[in-house]
């Protein structure tokens, strides 16, 4: 099975450009993300988000599991509910943010990420991909851009949504996220030695679609 691991700062483009890769080199898109949100779903709803050890103690009556439907879309499964529209609110991107800082959280997903690599041809996007659950995988990217493209962009996104931000703000906000994302304690955001840097600032999503799919090409085929 061939496994390629794409890490990256949030707002670097991670999940779009490795779903339109994955697509076209006809593997399946794991976006990881969602696994840490499921998580966060079932804390918030047991209302003990702010407590680590509920949190630890509720995984063994917790199920979480993926599925790929047949055009190769993820679903997200929470004690068997379909939970994948559930878990994009903003108030979960925090509560994943703050349940992934949790070690035995990180332990308790860590065996299924495994195992969907092992019997598929993936790309899996996250923070940690290369260097903790997949530290074999064929090949290693590490997919960022400047802290201004990528707030412009997220920019940009809100002002389509009608939210009234401003770009300082939203600027300061990428940079607090990179800060606590590769300071944090466990599995801090890094590229590791192996890691190939693609960097998306100016790109657009075709020419950086390009770019992954060559990378990966010739990492496979030498
Ligand atoms: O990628 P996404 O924004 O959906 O991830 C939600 C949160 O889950 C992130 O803020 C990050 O802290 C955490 N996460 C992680 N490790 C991963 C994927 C996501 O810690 N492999």
């Amino acid at each position: 099975m061939v496994n390629v691991a794409i890490d990256g700062p949030a707002g670097a483009g991670k999940s779009t450009v490795a779903r339109g890769a994955a697509k076209e080199l006809g593997y399946i898109y794991v976006d990881t993300g969602a696994l840490y949100r499921a998580v966060a779903l079932a804390a918030q709803r047991q209302n003990i988000l702010g407590s680590e050890e509920k949190i630890a103690d509720m995984l063994s009556a917790v199920t979480v599991r993926l599925k790929f439907d047949e055009n190769g879309e993820q679903r997200v499964y929470l004690n068997g509910e379909d939970v994948s529209l559930l878990i994009r609110t903003p108030e979960i991107s925090m509560a994943a943010s703050s349940v992934s800082q949790i070690p035995a959280v990180r332990e308790f997903l860590l065996e299924l990420q495994r195992s969907i690599a092992r019997e598929n041809n993936v790309i899996m996007d996250g923070r940690d991909i290369g260097t903790v659950v997949l530290p074999n995988a064929d090949v290693k990217i590490f997919l960022y851009a400047s802290p201004e493209c990528r707030a412009e962009r997220r920019y940009k996104e809100l002002l389509e949504k009608g939210q009234n931000v401003k770009y300082e703000d939203v600027l300061k906000d990428v940079n607090d996220r990179d800060y606590q994302d590769s300071h944090r304690k466990i599995a801090p955001l890094k590229p590791t030695d192996e890691s190939v840097m693609a960097d998306t600032t100016g790109k657009d999503l075709p020419e950086s679609i390009k770019m992954i799919v060559s990378v990966i090409k010739e990492k496979i085929n030498g």
